[in-house]
């Protein structure tokens, strides 16, 4: 005779992992920064200094190379926007 083993199906219960409350919440991120604007766009010269720009510069543009600027003023010590990707709305 065999031995009759009755199994009694329990099924598992889905643990409910308690949500740990957060202690803390995030208001800023590090940078402290608002998200950039779409349709802004930040020129980078090689001296560090960044530029807003309301576009971006044109990558097959001649005279700037898509750069933004095309060099530099020495004797006042500017950078020179690219005339040509930004022209100046005064004139
Ligand atoms: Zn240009």
């Amino acid at each position: 005779m065999e031995n009759e083993e009755t199994f009694q199906y329990t099924p598992i219960q889905p643990k409910q992992p308690e949500q740990p409350k957060a202690e803390y919440v995030l208001k800023d991120d590090v940078t402290h920064k608002p998200s950039p604007k779409r349709g802004s766009y930040v020129i980078t010269d090689t001296k560090g200094r960044t530029f807003k720009m309301t576009h971006q510069p044109n990558s097959s543009c001649r005279k700037c190379y898509g750069r933004g600027y095309t060099g530099f003023n020495l004797t006042e010590d500017k950078t020179i926007i690219c005339s040509k990707c930004y022209p100046s709305p005064k004139r």
